[in-house]
């Protein structure tokens, strides 16, 4: 699928609006609700979008939240979507609290080789104010336990936060001297009311130069086909890679590969644009596979050349909070 002069073949699938955590950079402020079982895309629903999805062009699948682990017949699910022959690559970003051993060698047996752990402090303490939940230790086994079954890479991201976590960038970076882990700091996108203050925000270069002000200047790494938007970077003699994800400081639009599938059945062109195309009620009402390409290829017609929430003319920050989008 083309859009503008992007070829789209990744789609982003948000099976749940709900999660078991509290983040406070991702979960609205004031009192919220989640969406009724009824109004969620049902997985064969998800199952059948997605297969006319590959028919257009997809080829990798990235699962999503929420936490896609919360919800019920997950594994099931991820059995059906990994007999999708078309698709050559799925993977799963999760908080990892519910991730057992056990769990994880059955994504392995069902073919699922990538994981990204969110992991925002190695402090316990604040891990729980972070995050609203003492998970500190299931979190950091699950991630062990995925290093050790033998997930590669894992993959950490960390969003960074001034009056949260700042004084943690270079202990977290620090991870990848002993283990082979790509931590990824993703800067902060305000999104709906969860948006915390404009000053807590940190932006790449000052989290760059933080690391290099304990380390030795970050070494370049060359870019492989999975890395995202990820610009890729090693401690000198680390095992690992630290990356940053710059949708602030210096957006990668013109490269955007993606199209997201929301867990009411939206299709999203842009994580930081509110344009949507419902998809869900359309299948409800029995539109065709080929109605429903359609809308799959009109939504891509609307995917925007640039994301506006570095343009302070555009004023276009997201109502939809991260939780029902995916990230
Ligand atoms: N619950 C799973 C998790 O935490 O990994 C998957 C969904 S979560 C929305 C996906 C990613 O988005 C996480 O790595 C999280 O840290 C990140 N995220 C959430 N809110 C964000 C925000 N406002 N700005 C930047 N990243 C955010
Ligand atoms: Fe935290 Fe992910 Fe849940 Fe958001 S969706 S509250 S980032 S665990």
């Amino acid at each position: 699928m083309i859009a503008g002069n992007r070829t789209i073949n990744y789609l982003r699938i948000s099976v749940t609006d709900r999660c078991n955590f509290r983040c406070r950079y991702c979960i609205p402020s004031s009192p919220f609700s989640v969406m009724a079982h009824d109004k969620i895309a049902k997985y064969e629903d998800i199952l059948r979008i997605t297969n006319l999805a590959c028919e257009l062009g997809i080829t990798k699948v990235r699962i999503t939240g929420g936490e896609p682990f919360v919800r019920n017949g997950i594994f099931s699910f991820l059995e059906k979507l990994c007999a999708i022959e078309s698709l050559k690559d799925i993977s799963i970003t999760t908080n990892g609290a519910l991730l057992t051993s056990k769990k994880i060698k059955k994504l392995i047996a069902l073919g699922i080789k990538r994981l990204n752990f969110s992991l925002d402090t190695l402090d316990p303490a604040r891990f729980a104010q972070i995050t609203g939940r003492d998970k500190f230790q299931q979190v950091w086994d699950a991630i062990f336990a995925a290093h050790e079954l033998g997930i590669s890479p894992v993959k950490i991201n960390a969003v960074i936060l001034r009056h949260l976590n700042y004084d943690e960038i270079e202990d977290i970076a620090a991870l990848t001297l002993k283990y082979p882990f790509h931590i990824r700091f993703i800067e902060y996108m305000p999104m709906g009311d969860s948006a915390v203050e404009s000053q807590q925000q940190v932006l790449t270069e000052e989290i760059k130069e933080k690391i290099e002000s304990r380390f030795d200047k970050l070494i370049p790494v060359k870019r492989t086909a999975n890395d995202g938007p990820a610009k890729k970077f090693q401690i000198a003699g680390a095992k690992g890679i630290v990356g940053f994800i710059t949708p602030i400081s210096s957006h990668f639009c013109s490269e955007c590969n993606r199209l997201r599938l929301t867990s009411r059945g939206t299709l999203r062109p842009c994580l930081l644009n509110n344009y949507e195309k419902d998809i869900l009620n359309p299948l409800r009402n029995g539109a065709s596979d080929n109605e429903l390409k359609e809308i799959i290829l009109s939504a891509l017609t609307k995917k925007p050349s640039f994301h506006g929430l570095t343009d302070k003319s555009v004023k276009d920050i997201p109502i939809s909070h991260m939780t029902s989008i995916g990230g």
